[in-house]
């Protein structure tokens, strides 16, 4: 990133040195209270909502670091880091705690809003206080009849004479909606002007302040009430919460970017919304994958196979047991494939940040409006995956509460859910990204990966390899078209029925090509390392393997691709058989036909 004017005054060392801090933070700070937070949860107390109390200090610390606007502009306060790094960043915090991390991420969310949106007298009050992060946000969306329906909603906004709206309605399932961490809490809200159209053409969005700063500067009352917080499977630290605005006709909102322009703003807002959420997928796979290995070679239990039948044989750690072992490379690869898929995510953003032409640009937010959905949906689905899995290598020890990794996976569940439920992601994908002219954007980002896979390609020993990546890049063009096919021909029920089937396979090619990526880079430097050591046959080799910590880490990298390739990619062509052999059965399957009432 250096090399770009933006991010010239930074360096390798100093780029270093911010990811060793933030571990610390997230590891000294953060994780110690990510149990404490699942135990003491969120309190709410006469109308007051109190975070666990362990969440103050590390809140501080974060805070005081300046880390929420990290790759912020200076002019706002922020640090002026890349995109790429803080996403990082944010993967240490989220692993270590996600529940605390969730008040940062809404809390940017709502600054950056403000700062893209929001007229200059409302960004004097209130955005210096939001990027340092001494006051916290929200995204005010959800109501009881209005969740992915959003143009449903029925929060209304009632003009004033002053050029304010009177705010009055329920939001639902609000994160961060109320709390103790801070002294106040900046709410966006989806709201609907009185007249204004039906359904999502209608809606406006508000900065709605608990605590509105008013004429002389005073903070005061803003009748934003919390009528309670939701009790959740997992995220306890996190509150969710019921906010009532406008209970006693006192709510104060503030109208963003203009009239009946909230979806327009909030698709604005997406990406860096919806990328956050992968970022917990990744975060708690991450986690749970690196917990699960510990245990597996500290347990033991069983003999290995050549043992089997001997009563006396020696036991071992279960990391010995092949399918302990399969289980944990299924982690690795699938963690490491999140890491690059939403690092590359956050790269492109850089990009766009640093684009010298109007064409670089667009191109470069092409490949994010692809990513996106991607990188949300395949982080939560798959960072489940891998916590469930983290499980399994426990045993019955996984299962129960003295062990990390059940609360994993409790947190990671909703991360499919919220920001859009991954059903919406697929749809988003391929009506929107995939269809968008002709397939451009799908066609742009394969040229940019068949530039790099092609390195890849003339590295002999990853050939074979290569070979089951480029077939299942195959089925997944011919799948589009099947898909462009089918909206031509008017079935467009097809395209939605299995657009999350298709997302899925995307997302599968896409961590493909990046583990291969990764695998070519690790190749060459580890043939570079046998040869500095003169290790030139198997044997020399193999005990390099154990005894070097550099090779090891690049075997493992090349082990993670051919473990993907092999496992998740050889599947491509039967998955797209069975969307393209065009069976409906899912539609023409009579309501009653699921079960007998
Ligand atoms: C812990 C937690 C935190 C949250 N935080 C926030 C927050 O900070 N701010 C906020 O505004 N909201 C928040 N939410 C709300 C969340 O975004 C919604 O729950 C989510 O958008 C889904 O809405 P719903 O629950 O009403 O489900 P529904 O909309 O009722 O969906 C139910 C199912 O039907 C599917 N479905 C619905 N409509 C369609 C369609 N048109 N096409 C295909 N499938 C469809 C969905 O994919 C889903 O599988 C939070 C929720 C939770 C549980």
């Amino acid at each position: 990133m250096c090399k770009f004017a933006r991010y010239a005054d930074f360096s390798r060392e100093a780029f270093d040195m911010v990811l060793a801090e933030a571990g610390k933070l997230a590891e000294r700070a953060f994780y110690p209270t990510n149990k404490l937070g699942d135990v003491q949860g969120c309190r709410f107390e006469n109308g007051q909502v109190k975070v666990p109390d362990s969440f103050h200090e590390p809140y501080r610390l974060y805070r005081d670091g300046g880390w929420i606007a990290m790759a912020d502009s200076p002019e706002v306060g922020g640090q002026g880091l890349p995109v790429a790094l803080s996403t990082a960043c944010v993967e240490m915090f989220g692993a270590a705690n996600w529940s605390l991390t969730m008040y940062s991420g809404l809390t940017h969310g709502a600054a950056h809003l403000l700062q893209r949106h929001g007229a200059p007298e409302l960004q004097k009050l209130y955005m210096d206080n939001l990027f340092s992060f001494n006051w916290a946000g929200t995204m005010c969306l959800t109501e009881p009849g209005a969740g992915t329906d959003v143009g449903n909603l029925r929060t209304k906004a009632q003009r004033q004479p002053d050029g304010t709206f009177k705010i009055t309605g329920q939001k639902i399932f609000i994160s961060s909606g109320m709390h103790d961490l801070t002294e106040n809490i900046v709410h966006m809200v989806l709201a609907r002007i009185d007249g204004a159209p039906k359904g999502t053409r209608g809606i406006s969005i508000f900065l709605v302040p608990r605590l509105r700063v008013d004429e002389s500067g005073e903070l005061v009352d803003n009748d934003v009430a919390c009528a309670g917080i939701e009790h959740k499977m997992g995220i306890h630290g996190s509150a969710t919460c019921t906010l009532n605005f406008g209970e006693n006709g006192g709510c104060t909102g503030y109208v963003m970017g203009g009239e009946n322009q909230g979806m327009h703003i909030m698709f604005d807002m997406m990406n860096e919304a919806r990328l956050f959420v992968g970022i917990q997928g990744l975060a708690h796979a991450s986690s749970a994958y690196l917990h699960a290995l510990q245990y597996s070679k500290e347990r033991i239990q069983g003999s290995s196979i050549e043992n089997m039948k001997d009563p006396d044989a020696p036991r071992t750690p279960i990391i010995l047991h092949p399918d302990v072992r399969r289980m944990l490379m299924f982690m690795k690869s699938s963690s490491e494939g999140l890491r690059g898929l939403m690092y590359l995510a956050g790269y492109c953003i850089d990009r766009v940040r640093v684009a010298e032409t109007q064409e670089e640009r667009e191109l470069f937010e092409g490949y994010v409006d692809l990513l996106i959905p991607v990188c949300k949906s395949v982080g939560s689905d798959l960072g489940f995956r891998v916590c469930e899995t983290a499980i399994q290598v426990y045993g019955g020890y996984g299962y129960i509460r003295e062990y990390p990794v059940e609360q994993m996976m409790r947190d990671c569940k909703i991360a499919s859910i919220y920001e859009g439920t991954n059903g919406i992601q697929a749809l988003d994908l391929v009506g929107r990204k995939l269809a968008f002219k002709q397939g451009k954007l799908l066609k742009d980002g394969l040229k940019a990966a068949g530039k790099i896979i092609s390195k890849a390609r003339q590295n002999y020993r990853l050939r074979d390899l290569v070979q089951i990546y480029d077939e299942a890049q195959e089925s997944l063009v011919q799948l589009t078209k099947y898909f462009g096919l089918k909206s031509i021909t008017g079935e467009f029920e097809v395209p939605v029925l299995y657009a999350k089937p298709c997302l899925d396979l995307f997302g599968d090619v896409i961590m493909g090509f990046i583990l291969l990526w990764q695998a070519d880079l690790a190749d060459r430097r580890l043939h570079e390392i046998y040869a500095e050591h003169g290790a030139a046959d198997e044997g020399s080799r193999s005990r390099l393997l154990h005894e070097n910590r550099e090779c090891a880490f690049y075997f493992g990298k090349i082990c993670s691709a051919r473990f993907f390739v092999n496992h998740v990619l050889t599947q491509a062509a039967g998955k797209v058989r069975g969307i393209m052999n065009n069976d409906k059965s899912a539609l023409e399957i009579p309501d009653e036909g699921f079960a007998l009432d």
